[in-house]
């Protein structure tokens, strides 16, 4: 069976017939076949949506260090059902079960390992992998899964983050072995760090100096600031400590940076760090929010996520998975939250 859709096709915007063929999209009709099948017939139709920052498979409570494989595919589960057809998972407290990677209807999955911490930043939080040779562990790690590592840049507001020259010793090694490295970071020394050394994303990034947009443009580090996390938490910082003032100002900040980022050419991602899962599509609102024009907030959680993470979208050869909306998520990104259809690997999976 041959799945065909016609609509209105992003990014392009130019109205298409596309066909499935197994799990490539061809725009040219497929010669003599018989057991054609129409899903979609108008509407907008784009590659699926993307979470680049989110961690299923563990419980919303900070000091729930468990990994349950159940629980991780609900979680897969609720980012299908919004239409969300491709993850990267910045920091899992586990290994991704396979049965869920390989199922039919598995949404494409990055993995980058757990969190590393270097032995010598912290170790006060449990989550993290603690290591005295965060060069080696962020190799393997990266071998290990597709490509990516995870490493805190920063984590103690009152301590030094990572050093540079041991910053960017990662970022050659990691390379070297062919991956790419993304770091959390949320203070401004932090981010000013991660930025100097030329790794690939930014996450969050609470705080940044007005220098690292430079910076992340001249080296083509990504920045994903999990908004819709930020949002959730920022503003029940509302006493008067130290840390509280260093919360309420860096959240101001990184929000100014998310415009400034994308106007030097950065490319802004959408993540959520959060439950619920599957709601990519609050990023979206908050990147708007933020100031980015709505075809990009939308492409930072579609079609220019996909090529940021080697996945192709809608073009010839690309991979069947498409997201099908009433309206156009441009003028309407609430529509987003609204499939018509998901289709995952070329087969209709809602
Ligand atoms: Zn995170």
């Amino acid at each position: 069976m041959i799945l065909h859709l016609r609509g209105t096709v992003l990014p392009d915007g130019e109205p298409r017939d596309l066909w499935l063929l197994g799990d490539r999209v061809t725009f040219v009709r497929p010669a003599g076949a018989a057991d054609v099948v129409t899903v979609a017939d108008g509407g907008f139709l784009l590659p699926g949506l993307v979470d680049v920052h989110t961690h299923p498979g563990s419980g919303d409570d900070a000091g729930d260090l468990s990994f349950d494989p159940a629980l991780f595919a609900e979680h897969i589960a609720a980012h299908r059902e919004a239409g969300t057809t491709a993850l990267r998972f910045p920091g899992l407290l586990g290994e991704v079960p396979a049965a869920v990677r390989e199922a039919p209807d598995a949404p494409r999955m990055i993995t980058a390992g757990r969190w590393l911490a270097w032995a010598g930043l912290s170790r006060t939080a449990a989550f993290h992998t603690v290591t005295d040779d965060l060069v080696a562990s962020a190799v393997a790690e990266a071998r290990a899964h597709d490509g990516w590592c995870k490493l805190m840049g920063d984590w103690d507001f009152e301590a030094a983050p990572v050093p540079y020259k041991l910053l960017r010793a990662v970022v050659e090694g990691v390379h070297a072995a062919g991956g790419r490295v993304a770091v959390h970071c949320q203070s401004a020394e932090g981010v000013l760090g991660a930025a100097r050394a030329g790794v690939d994303s930014v996450e969050h990034g609470m705080g940044m100096p007005q220098e690292c947009v430079a910076l992340m443009a001249a080296h083509g580090t990504a920045y994903v600031p999990t908004l819709t996390a930020f949002a959730g938490s920022a503003p029940l910082r509302t006493g008067g400590t130290a840390r509280d003032r260093l919360w309420r100002e860096g959240h101001r900040t990184m929000v100014r940076r998310v415009r400034e980022a994308y106007d030097a050419g950065v490319t802004v991602l959408a993540g959520t760090d959060s439950a619920p899962f599957g709601n990519v599509a609050t990023e979206v609102e908050h990147l708007i929010a933020a100031g980015l024009p709505a075809h990009s907030a939308v492409g930072a959680a579609s079609w220019t996520a996909r090529a940021f993470l080697g996945l192709s979208g809608l073009t010839e050869g690309g991979l069947a998975d498409v997201t099908v909306y009433d309206a156009d998520p441009r003028l309407d990104p609430g529509t987003l939250r609204r499939p018509r259809r998901v289709v995952l690997r070329g087969r209709v999976v809602r």
